[in-house]
């Protein structure tokens, strides 16, 4: 079987990992003998824990009183904590059908320093039935594409998983 490290190679090393509560604190060692970056996703984590697992979990408002989603709220992918709205905690809820269709897409031919997915690559905006917002991603595919094509989430999972949101990618195909 073909997994998503045979399909693209990362100028990346997998992140350390950390915990501090229920927060991972991601140490990065991107900066090579200059150091290493380290920052937390805080209160974002079961997403960035999703990923790895192969499952893509957002958020939605659940709050009755708030005065957009009224207590039933679509999808928000990248998640958010806290709804923009009426700034009360989100409620995690699982993507049921990780699949969508190509939104918008950019060929990335010739990245700038720091870009760690190897070119040329599509960088990808997906809609995916049921999410409010628009998820900015990458295509595994490297064929030409048009707005339009339905994709389906893959995922970097287990020994694979980088611990960034590079975990998250998308093939070509219902
Ligand atoms: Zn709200």
């Amino acid at each position: 079987m073909t997994t998503v490290k045979d399909r693209v190679t990362l100028e990346t090393a997998p992140s350390a990992i950390d915990t501090v509560g229920d927060a991972w604190v991601v140490q990065n060692p991107r900066f090579g003998a200059e150091g290493t970056h380290y920052h937390t996703y805080g209160l974002l984590t079961p997403y960035f824990k999703g990923l790895t697992e192969g499952r893509l979990i957002g958020t939605a408002c659940v709050n009755a009183a708030c005065p957009i989603s009224q207590g039933t709220g679509e999808l928000w992918l990248p998640p958010r904590a806290d709804c923009p709205d009426c700034h009360q905690p989100m409620a995690w809820r699982e993507v049921g059908d990780a699949r969508g269709y190509i939104y918008s897409y950019t060929q990335v031919v010739r990245g700038g320093t720091g870009l760690e997915i190897e070119c040329p690559y599509y960088q990808i905006d997906v809609k995916i039935e049921g999410v409010g917002t628009i998820l900015k991603s990458y295509l595994l595919d490297r064929t030409p594409i048009k707005i339009g094509d339905r994709v389906r989430a893959k995922f970097r999972t287990g020994a694979d998983a980088t611990h960034t949101c590079l975990d998250l990618c998308w093939e070509l195909g219902d």
